[in-house]
C-alpha cells in the first residue's frame, strides 16, 4: 500500500489513541528505517526506547527464527529452559533476588505495585501507600496511570486508585514530608524519560535509599526506558550508585520483541505466592529467546562501552550546536539517553527533522529526546547533527 492508503485505513479501523505523523514504515535495519515509498530515515528514537539494539539485530532475528520453529508458547504452570536462563541472566546482571516476567512496561510496574502492597499489607500495622514523582511516567493501566505524576495521563479516567501520593522530583524535603506510617514504597525513574530526560541527583538518591532503609520502605526503580545498556551500564542505577529493592524493565529487554520483567531483592522475592499474580503470555519461550539474544548482542558488541563513548560524542556535538543556536537552553544526558531543552517549543524542529530524514522525539513541549540505538556509528551521529543544525537554522 502507499502511505496515504495506509493512513486512510487507520482512520477507518484503528482507534485514534496516538498523535501520529504521516509516515508509514515498512522496513528497518540498524539505525535506519524505510517508509512505504522507499525513503530512508535515520532513526534516533527507535520504537519509543524499544530499539536499544536498533532494528532487526541479526543475533535477535536468528534467535527468534530458531525458537519459533521449536516452541512459541507454553503455560506458566510448566517449565522451560529459556525462562530459567533469562531469570539467571537478569539476576547475575543486577542484584540477588528473583524475577517475575510479563509483557510490557505497564505490567512490570503494575506487578511491582502489587508486590509492594502485598508486602505492606502483611506488616503490622498494615502499610499500602506509594509515593511517586512529579512528571514521572509509569504506564497507561489504571494503577500505573495513577502512579504517573502527570495529571493529563489520568484525566477522564476517574476514579483513579487510592493510596498514591506524588511529590516533586529531586526534592528530598518534600519526599520526607509526604512519608506517613502507611507508606510502603517510593517509586521513581532514575532518569525521567517522558518527563524530559531529567536525571536524579546522586546525593538525592543516596538520601532516598537511606530513608527507605531506616523506615523499611521499598525503593522501586522504573528502568523500563533507562535499562539494558542505554546509559553505558546495564542498568542506570549502577551509574548513580544506588541499588533499588525492586527494578522494573521492558522496552528494549527483548530487542524489539515484547517482554517485561520486574526483579525483587531476595528478602521480598517470595512475597507473591502461587495464585497471587500471573500472566498468560508472560515469559514465553519466544520472548525469552529474544531477551537472551539481546543480552548476548550487548556483550558481543561491547555495547555498554559503545553507549558511553557514542553518548559522549553525541553530547559533544550537541554542545557545539548549543554554542551556535541560542534556542538551545541545555544539553543533558547519561550515555545514549540525551535531552536537548529549548527555550521554544520543539514541535517545529521535530517536524523539520522528520522531513529531512531524521526521527527523534519531543517531550514536555520543549525537550528534544534523542536516544539512538547502542549500535549507532559516529558517521550516523554526524549525519543527524547536520540535519539538526539545518533544522535549527531554518526554524529559529
Ligand atoms: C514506556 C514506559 C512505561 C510503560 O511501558 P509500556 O510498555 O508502554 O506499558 C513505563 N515506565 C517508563 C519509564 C517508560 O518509559
Amino acid at each position: 500500500m502507499n502511505t496515504n492508503e495506509t493512513i486512510a485505513m487507520y482512520g477507518k479501523y484503528v482507534m485514534p489513541t496516538y498523535t501520529k505523523y504521516p509516515l508509514a514504515i515498512s522496513r528497518g535495519k540498524g539505525s535506519r528505517v524505510w517508509d512505504n515509498e522507499g525513503k530512508e530515515y535515520l532513526d534516533f528514537f527507535p520504537g519509543w526506547g524499544v530499539g536499544g539494539l536498533g532494528h532487526n539485530h541479526s543475533v535477535v532475528v536468528k534467535a527468534i527464527k530458531k525458537q519459533a520453529g521449536k516452541l512459541i508458547h507454553i503455560a506458566n504452570n510448566y517449565y522451560h529452559d529459556g525462562q530459567a536462563l533469562l531469570a539467571k541472566e537478569l539476576i547475575s546482571q543486577s542484584f540477588s533476588g528473583k524475577v517475575f516476567f510479563c509483557n510490557s512496561g505497564a505490567e512490570a510496574n503494575e506487578g511491582a505495585i502489587k508486590l509492594a502492597r502485598k508486602f505492606g499489607n502483611s506488616n503490622n500495622p498494615q502499610r499500602n501507600e506509594i509515593i511517586t514523582m512529579g512528571e514521572s511516567f509509569h504506564g497507561r493501566t489504571i494503577a500505573t496511570a495513577t502512579a504517573t505524576g502527570q495529571k493529563r495521563i489520568g484525566q477522564g479516567f476517574e476514579p483513579l486508585l487510592p493510596g498514591f501520593t506524588t511529590v516533586p522530583f529531586n526534592d528530598l524535603a518534600a519526599l520526607k514530608a509526604a512519608i506517613t506510617p502507611k507508606t510502603v514504597a517510593i517509586m521513581l525513574e532514575p532518569i525521567q524519560g517522558e518527563g524530559g530526560v531529567r536525571i536524579a541527583d546522586k546525593t538525592y538518591l543516596a538520601a532516598v535509599r537511606t530513608l527507605c532503609d531506616e523506615k523499611n520502605i521499598l525503593l522501586i526503580f522504573d528502568e523500563i526506558q533507562t535499562g539494558m545498556g542505554r546509559t553505558g551500564e546495564m542498568f542506570c542505577y549502577k551509574n548513580l550508585g544506588v541499588t533499588p529493592d525492586i527494578l522494573t524493565l521492558a522496552k528494549s529487554l527483548g530487542g524489539g520483541f515484547p517482554i517485561g520483567a520486574f526483579i525483587a531483592k531476595a528478602e521480598i522475592a517470595d512475597t507473591l505466592q502461587p495464585g497471587t499474580h500471573g500472566s498468560t503470555f508472560a515469559g514465553s519461550p519466544l520472548a525469552c529467546a529474544a531477551a537472551l539474544a539481546t543480552f548476548e548482542a550487548i556483550e558481543k558488541g561491547k555495547l555498554l562501552e559503545k553507549a558511553e563513548h557514542m553518548g559522549a560524542y553525541l553530547m559533544k556535538k550537541l554542545n557545539a550546536l548549543k554554542k551556535k543556536h541560542a534556542v538551545i537552553r541545555e544539553v543533558r544526558g547519561v550515555g545514549l539517553m540525551v535531552g536537548v531543552e529549548l527555550t521554544v517549543e520543539g514541535k517545529k524542529i521535530y517536524e523539520e527533522c522528520l522531513k529531512s530524514g531524521l526521527l527523534i522525539n519531543c517531550t514536555q513541549a520543549v525537550v528534544l529526546r534523542i536516544m539512538p540505538p547502542l549500535i549507532v556509528k559516529k558517521k550516523e551521529i554526524d549525519q543527524a547533527i547536520a540535519i539538526l543544525d539545518e533544522a535549527f537554522t531554518r526554524c529559529t
